[in-house]
């Protein structure tokens, strides 16, 4: 038995421009049964009884935005749904009491109507559109499953959440100074608001006003009144955008501690921290924008791992085709002729300066780039590009296509026009179109793209440009784990097709392991000075990298993802007394 779903996308529909072609096309209509009809606002509305799936209205849709689904009849009726033929979320999370509990799943499968569900800021409507239901209609309805007692917390209003929203970049619209912020919301004691500040490092920029802060000052700022605020569930919504690896471990670390008192629930796409930081995981599969369903509780490497290949053991669902694999033996030295070749250099400004050592990258390399935020990775990338000259003569004038770190545009052209304008190799920028789901995003303004679109549009231009190096500031930002897994095949397949060497730079450890050939780190004091080293071997260059985290790196032996050990277990304690802090 099926249960049949039908989504428009209402930001896509062009409604009468079409002609209605929807409404047109259907069998059912024809044959005088009202399956399509055009409610007083000019939507077309699919009734989702009457709907036979025959599949024609989404073939005959001229912007595609129409998804005919039929789901099995076990995944019941939905928790909550947003609209008449639109998003619905299949099941709850459920908080647990002691540990951490993640959520891991494409970006728009509904990870974020989970939360809301549990914060009560949306109620469980199961389907049922325009009724507010009472707490005894709920009760019934989820009578006898987990969720029952936490639901009936939220409406007797004996849960008190603290949340942090995905996006921080709101909170730049304040003028307010940060400490003021901070000692507005928190609810604790002195001593723990400092250990909180310290944690996340946070004294230096405390003086500022929110609106001069960086995106990454913002993000733990908005960490850390989170975790100060007295809560019986704490909600963490991306919590490691714009953080380079300590500052992502550092808030791990606090995350993970409010779970000694209350209940914490984090979604995250770094699998590294997900990992690190979480005790249990749930999964949401389905079909993005369309419908979520949420998985029972797993333990966060089988969690981890059934999301990775598409399969849930529990459930016997296949929710994707292919596993998403991590290579077993990840590339790990450099080949071809030194292509680029660079003397050491300076560059001094008022503030900041910054030292490289001499280097040079092969024909058809990646060299993944690892270091704090602040210590001149950018500026490195100018100086190659001959925008910044370095402090001594020098003749760098490589041809670099570069993707910057910060993507915010106001431009209205599309993507479409942007490829255009950026001189793209046509051939190569059509191949990556699947790859990166770049078809929807050709007609779109790039004010009007998430940033995950903006994300992908903008490694495919930097990857379509011919040139002698390029340069990827951050790509997997706003990324999802799939996404993510795309663009470093992407980057991998051009490089290896076009052999012009790659700059990665990420804090994403399992992505720049997955991406790179060779490693290079920047060292020194965020802000104040930084120092490129030259590119090493990525068993050097990772080994390197994880002793100064303090971190050790395993195999995982079903999926090959590298795994973070939990600190000071056996694993972690055995890899470091051999000095073995990566798995290779
Ligand atoms: S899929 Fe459903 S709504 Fe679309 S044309 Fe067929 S019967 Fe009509
Ligand atoms: S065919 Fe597509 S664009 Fe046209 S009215 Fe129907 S849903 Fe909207």
């Amino acid at each position: 038995m099926t249960n049949r779903i039908a989504v428009i996308d209402r930001t896509k529909c062009t409604r009468e421009k079409c002609g209605y072609q929807c409404l047109k096309i259907c069998p059912v209509n024809k044959m005088g049964t009202e399956c399509v009809y055009i409610d007083a606002e000019g939507w077309p509305v699919i009734i989702e009884d009457a709907c036979t799936g025959c599949g024609l209205c989404p073939k005959r849709c001229p912007v595609n935005c129409i998804k005919i689904i039929n789901l099995t009849a076990e995944s019941g009726e939905p928790s909550f749904q947003y609209g008449v033929n639109s998003f619905r979320l299949y099941g709850f999370v459920l908080p647990k009491e002691k540990g951490v509990l993640g959520l891991v799943g494409v970006n728009g499968i509904g990870k974020t109507t989970a939360l809301e569900l549990l914060r009560g800021t949306i109620k469980p409507n199961f389907g049922v559109l325009g009724k507010e239901f009472s707490w005894d209609e709920v009760k019934k309805r989820v009578r006898g499953e987990e969720i029952q007692s936490y639901l009936k917390k939220v409406y007797d209003g004996e849960v008190k959440v603290s949340f942090k929203p995905q996006f921080v970049d709101k909170l730049a619209k304040s003028n307010k100074k940060a400490s003021e912020f901070v000692n507005e919301l928190n609810e604790k004691t002195d001593s723990e608001k400092q250990t909180v500040l310290t944690q996340l490092e946070l004294n230096n920029c405390l003086n500022n006003k929110l609106s001069e802060l960086s995106g990454g000052e913002l993000q733990r700022i908005a960490i850390a009144v989170t975790a100060l605020k007295k809560a019986d569930v704490y909600f963490f919504d991306e919590p490691t955008s714009y953080l380079d690896v300590k500052q992502r471990m550092n808030a791990a670390k606090i995350i993970k501690s409010l779970s000694e008192n209350a209940e914490v629930i984090v979604v995250e796409h770094d699998l590294a921290v997900l990992d690190y930081l979480c005790d249990y995981v749930q999964v949401l599969y389905g079909q993005k924008g369309a419908f979520g369903i949420v998985s029972q509780i797993k333990s966060s490497k089988n969690g981890v791992n059934e999301f990775l290949q598409g399969y849930l053991k529990e459930e016997n669902v296949r929710f994707r085709d292919n596993e998403i694999k991590f290579s077993k033996y990840a590339p790990s030295s450099h080949k071809g002729k030194p292509e680029i070749v660079y003397s050491g250099f300076k560059k001094t400004f008022k503030n900041f300066s910054l030292k490289a050592d001499e280097g040079f990258f092969s024909e058809g390399e990646i060299i993944g780039v690892l270091g704090p935020n602040g210590i001149g990775k950018s500026t490195f990338a100018k100086i190659l590009a001959g925008v910044e000259k370095p402090d001594e003569e020098s003749d760098f004038s490589h041809r670099i296509a570069y993707k910057p770190q910060y993507l915010k545009t106001d431009s209205e052209e599309t993507g479409m026009q942007l490829a255009k304008n950026a001189g793209v190799n046509v051939g190569r920028f059509n191949e990556l179109k699947y790859k990166l789901e770049l078809n929807e995003l050709l007609d779109k303004p790039a004010n009007e793209m998430s940033g995950g679109e903006l994300q992908r549009l903008s490694i495919a231009l930097c990857l379509s440009q011919d040139c002698d190096l390029r340069v990827l500031d951050e790509p997997s930002a706003f990324l999802d784990v799939e996404q993510r897994m795309n663009s470093s095949d992407a980057i991998k397949k051009v490089t290896e097709q076009t052999g012009v060497p790659c700059l990665v730079i990420d804090h994403d450890i399992l992505f720049i392991d997955e991406v790179s050939n060779r490693l290079m780190l920047f060292e020194g004091e965020p802000g104040k000075n930084g120092l490129a080293t030259s590119p090493s071997t990525k068993k050097q260059g990772m080994h390197d990298f994880l002793k100064k985290m303090n971190l050790t790196f395993r195999r995982d032996s079903e999926t090959n993802r590298p795994r973070v050990n939990k600190p000071d277990s056996q694993k972690d304690q055995e890899q470091k007394a051999t000095n073995n802090y990566y798995y290779e």
